[in-house]
Parts: structure tokens; C-alpha cells; sequence
């Protein structure tokens, strides 16, 4: 019998039938993501077409290094693919030079300590629990362990940056690095500022937009590309692609970094590509440049800021007092319920979100005092200043007081009115779905 007969290894047949196991865990995940109010700030849901790209036959095809640098032959196709990844990265971002191949953000950061950092050497980061992120030199982190890593704090009073106090502190540790941008930090970060602060002490500057990269593509927020020496991105969170990284140089660095940069990616941190995430970001960047994605981002803020301005009504204390973009961060100590509490009395309504740290926290990580909330999730889903209003009262309702059984089953039933309003997620993973929604459409105007 030849391979192609054994029919215990068929290759041809779904998986449905090939592992029921895991098609009824996606199953039921997909349930999940259609029946929660998503409001972890860093979810969203992808495109049809970037879902399609990342579930490519791209997957099949090995290939190291770089457009016309490869180290298998084959890659005529994926060269075209990456290359035209690159070519619109730079033309959304404005920027000089764009690698596409970091796996993750946090990656994409790695390559940039690989290329100006040798291990010991001093950086300037985010405190953790101020907002910054792991990657940017926790304990526990890689670069905590490689380099010698310090911290900015926000003012104690207003929670915001404090670019004086940050020079000072720049001035005294006199990193080689700086590192601005943040996982939980609800203003907008003057990149220029930090980078006067660099020059001052003879520092390069990363920016991090992880969170915010989608916001900066649409122009809401300003952009680091004409300041930082190297800028970094998660690609899954704001600018709605798939779960991966990208690393951009403005135009003043380029021409000393860029060789550098692709080599720390690969073969410093990296090894093949994936071609699957390369063609799913291509994919990305070309929805990023439409009209409707500037619309998204805008409604997405304005969504944030009905939220914030709505929490605020009844009592909540917002970090820093509100909101300038996608996630806003709550202290909860007043309602005399704790982070990690929040989360779960949340969850069993549905509503998805996380326990976060705050400033000067008092609680363990494990606990925290305060939860973060984003709205790109549920903007990307159609969510509009109707239902932030319902969710704001939602969030009351059960976090203001212990909530009694009757308001759970009443929340419960509000998240599902709510998700059945904008059963968004459906029409994009269902081809069939959505061809019946479209043909009973036409069949109602007929
Ligand atoms: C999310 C995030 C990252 C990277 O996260 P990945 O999961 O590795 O993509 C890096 N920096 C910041 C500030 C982030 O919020």
C-alpha cells in the first residue's frame, strides 16, 4: 500500500473530521468571542480576508532571510509577498525602513536591544506597574536578566508622564536607551519630548506603539517615526492583524540602522519567516489605509471617551481622570473591591476584561487594585455611544455593590441582547452565514 492509499492519514479531509477534538474546542471559542462583551484593551477581532491569509498554504514555504537574500531557493513568491508587505508599512507609516518578520512585539523589541545594547548596558523603561511592559526590562523578563534596567514612574498626583522629572531621572542613570510606550497608559505620549530627553543624555529612543499603532496609522495620534531611533509594534492589537510584530525606522535613522535592525530580527533573535503572518500583514496594512479604518479608529476613541466620561458619572475613579485613546484604566479601591474580583464578577456577566496594576498599587500583581478597560473589540463589532452607555451601566451594576441574583440574570440578559445586536463576528467567519444574511436581504427588497 503507498502512502497516498492509507487512509488512517488522510490529508485531504477537514478538521472536523480529521480531530473533532480540537474543531469542538474552536467550536466553542468562537461561541465564546460571539457571546462576550470583549473589553480586554489589547483583543480585537481580525478580517475575513487577514484570517484567510493567516490560514494559508503560505505555512508550507521555508524561507530565511531576506527579499533576494535567501537561504532556500523557491522563494520567488514570497519575496514579491514581503516586499510589497515592506513597500506599504512605509508608505502607512511614512516610514524609511520597515522589517516585518518579527514574530511577536515583544520580539521586535529583542531585535532592537540586539542591535544597540550588549548585555549590562542601562535602559530607561516604563515601570510595569505604571504601565510599561514586560519586555521592557521586568525582572522576570529576558531584559531584565540581560541588562541593567530602570524606571520611569507617572506623577503620584495627576498619574500622567512628567517629561522634567523623566529627563532628571535620565540624566542620573544615563541609559544608552529609552524606552517610551506603554500597555496601560490612557494619554497621549509626546514622543518628542522623549526624544530631547535622549539626546540630552546621548540615549537612543525606542518607541513602543504596541497598543497604539492603529491610532497612529490613522493619524489620531501623534506619530514617533520622525523622533524614535527605532520604533516597534505588536501588529494584533489596535491595527486589527494577526497576532505578530513589526519594527520601523524614521527616515534620520535608517540609513545607520537598517542593515543592522534586519540582522538582529534574522538571525540575532529569529529564525525562518512566517510567510503566513507576512501575507496576513500585507493584508492589514492595505485595510489600514482605507477610509473606514480612520472612521473605525475615530469611533474607537470616541467610544473610550463616552465610556470613561459615563464610569466617571457614576462614581468611578479614573487613572490620570479620563481617556485620550483606546483603554482606560479604573481604580477600584473606593468601591472596596479589589482587580482580580472585578474580573471575575465581569466574567460571570460575560464581560471580558482584566485585572491591571495602578500606580503606586498596593495590592500583588495576582490581585491589583484596578482593571483596564479598551474598546477596540467591541467597536470593531459595531459598537456605538448607545452601548457604551448600557455597558457603563452593565459595569455598575456590578461593581458597585454586590450584585444580588436577580441583577446578574439581568445583566446577563443585557450582554446577550447586546451581542445579538451586533452579531458582527458571524457574518465575518461564515461565508454561508453571510451569504444567507445578504440573500435574505435581497429577498425583503424584492
Ligand atoms: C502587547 C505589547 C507588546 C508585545 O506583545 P506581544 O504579545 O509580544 O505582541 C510590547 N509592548 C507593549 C507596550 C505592549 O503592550
Amino acid at each position: 500500500m503507498t502512502i497516498s492509499q492509507d487512509k488512517t492519514q488522510p490529508r485531504n479531509y477537514g478538521l472536523d473530521f480529521i480531530d473533532p477534538e480540537v474543531f469542538a474546542i474552536i467550536e466553542r471559542e468562537n461561541q465564546r468571542q460571539k457571546d462576550n462583551i470583549e473589553l480586554i484593551a489589547s483583543a480585537n477581532f481580525i478580517s475575513r480576508a487577514v484570517l484567510e491569509a493567516t490560514g494559508s498554504i503560505l505555512t508550507n514555504k521555508v524561507a530565511e532571510g531576506y527579499p533576494g537574500l535567501r537561504y532556500f531557493s523557491g522563494c520567488e513568491n514570497i519575496d514579491e509577498l514581503e516586499n510589497l508587505a515592506i513597500a506599504r508599512a512605509k508608505e502607512l507609516f511614512g516610514a524609511a525602513h520597515a522589517n516585518l518578520e518579527p514574530y511577536t512585539g515583544s520580539q521586535a523589541n529583542h531585535a532592537v536591544y540586539l542591535t544597540v545594547l550588549k548585555p549590562g548596558d542601562r535602559i530607561l523603561g516604563m515601570d510595569l506597574d505604571h504601565g510599561g511592559h514586560l519586555s521592557h526590562g521586568a525582572k522576570f523578563n529576558m531584559t531584565g536578566k540581560h541588562y541593567d534596567c530602570h524606571f520611569y514612574q507617572v506623577d503620584p498626583d495627576t498619574q500622567l508622564l512628567d517629561y522634567d522629572v523623566i529627563l532628571a531621572q535620565a540624566k542620573d542613570i544615563r541609559p544608552k536607551l529609552i524606552i517610551a510606550g506603554a500597555s496601560a497608559y490612557p494619554r497621549t505620549i509626546d514622543f518628542q519630548k522623549f526624544r530631547e530627553i535622549a539626546d540630552e543624555v546621548g540615549a537612543y529612543l525606542l518607541a513602543d506603539i504596541a497598543h497604539i499603532s492603529g491610532l497612529v496609522a490613522a493619524r489620531l495620534h501623534p506619530s514617533p517615526i520622525p523622533y524614535a531611533h527605532f520604533v516597534t509594534t505588536s501588529t494584533q492589537k489596535t491595527l486589527r492583524g494577526p497576532r505578530s510584530g513589526m519594527i520601523l525606522l524614521g527616515k534620520h535613522s535608517a540609513p545607520e540602522f537598517a542593515r543592522k535592525i534586519d540582522s538582529a530580527v534574522f538571525p540575532g533573535v529569529q529564525g525562518a519567516v512566517h510567510v503566513h503572518a507576512i501575507a496576513a500583514k500585507a493584508v492589514m496594512l492595505k485595510e489600514a489605509m482605507s477610509a473606514s479604518f480612520v472612521n473605525y479608529q475615530r469611533q474607537t476613541i470616541e467610544n473610550s471617551q463616552i465610556l470613561a466620561t459615563d464610569l466617571i458619572e457614576r462614581r468611578f475613579r479614573l487613572i490620570s481622570g479620563g481617556t485620550d485613546n483606546h483603554l482606560m484604566l479604573i481604580d477600584l479601591s473606593e468601591k472596596g473591591i479589589t482587580g482580580k474580583e472585578a474580573e471575575d464578577r465581569l466574567a460571570s456577566v460575560r464581560i471580558t476584561v482584566n485585572k491591571n496594576m495602578l500606580p503606586y498599587d498596593s495590592q500583588k500583581s495576582t490581585i491589583c487594585s484596578g482593571i483596564r478597560l479598551g474598546t477596540s473589540a467591541i467597536t470593531t463589532r459595531g459598537f456605538g455611544a448607545e452601548e457604551m452607555h448600557c455597558i457603563a451601566e452593565l459595569i455598575d451594576k456590578m461593581l458597585s455593590s454586590e450584585p444580588t441574583a436577580k441583577t446578574i440574570a439581568k445583566v446577563q440578559d443585557e450582554v446577550s441582547r447586546l451581542c445579538h445586536l451586533h452579531p458582527h463576528i458571524d457574518s465575518i467567519y461564515e461565508p454561508d452565514s453571510r451569504k444567507l444574511a445578504l440573500e435574505s436581504q435581497y429577498q425583503l427588497q424584492s
